[in-house]
């Protein structure tokens, strides 16, 4: 049995950079052409509270004229992993430590961006499906009493691993990221989930690169076992 689970959320987490972003910026598609706008301005959408996270996704995605393939091997050659998480990885597999991929962004370009360094453990995130040029969404841990309602909530996906008692240790750094950490047993924070924390007296700690964790499960990993 498992005792400990590491949950990471994925843009600008796993990922040192917002991939989701960085694929915007790529293949944002001519503003001249009916229908298109600016990505910033659906995100600026999404800041001012007009539209929810998961309607700033799907509107920004769906303006791309790009097919799943070309997006795919962008991510992979862009490698946006941020150092020590294969290590991280390496580490939990040789101890037997759960760790997955908890996220608001697309399954295929997390999975694009694992697999560009050979990693392959369980991503919970927002599903795509691809039919005859269409892209469709779907949450399928969507829950109405959690803010991200309309999208996912974190906050199921960690139900799945502390059911079975786990211990969770969780990494984030958005908004997305506040119900997990509230929930977890500790935190690793970048950003705006540093100062949620400090606001709600959530045990945690800076995260610089996932060597970090490392350090810290190397020596609580005697509490869990
Ligand atoms: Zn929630």
């Amino acid at each position: 049995m498992l005792l400990l689970t590491i949950l990471c959320d994925f843009d600008d987490t796993v990922a040192a950079a917002n991939v989701g972003q960085s694929i915007f910026k790529r293949f944002q598609p001519d503003v001249m052409l009916p229908g298109v706008v600016p990505w910033e301005e659906i995100r600026n959408r999404y800041s001012d509270r007009e539209i929810s996270l998961a309607k700033y996704q799907e509107l920004a995605f769906l303006q791309l004229d790009q097919s799943k393939t070309i997006i795919e091997n962008f991510v992979r050659e862009s490698r946006p992993l941020r150092s020590g998480f294969k290590e991280l990885v390496e580490f939990c597999n040789n101890n037997d430590i759960a760790i997955a991929i908890t996220s608001h962004g697309l399954d295929f370009y997390i999975t694009a961006a694992l697999d560009s360094e050979d990693i392959n453990i369980p991503i919970h995130s927002v599903e795509t499906y691809f039919e005859k040029s269409e892209m469709t969404f779907k949450y399928p841990y969507a829950d109405k009493s959690c803010f991200a309602w309309p999208g996912n909530c974190k906050c199921k996906m960690l139900e799945q691993y502390q059911g079975s008692g786990d211990t969770i240790i969780y990494a984030g750094d958005s908004t997305s990221d506040a119900c997990p950490a509230l929930r977890a047993d500790y935190v690793f924070a970048r950003d705006w989930l540093v100062t949620f924390c400090t606001d709600n007296a959530i045990n945690y700690q800076k995260l610089g690169s996932f060597y970090d964790i490392i350090d810290y499960a190397k020596k609580t990993i005697g509490d869990y076992k």
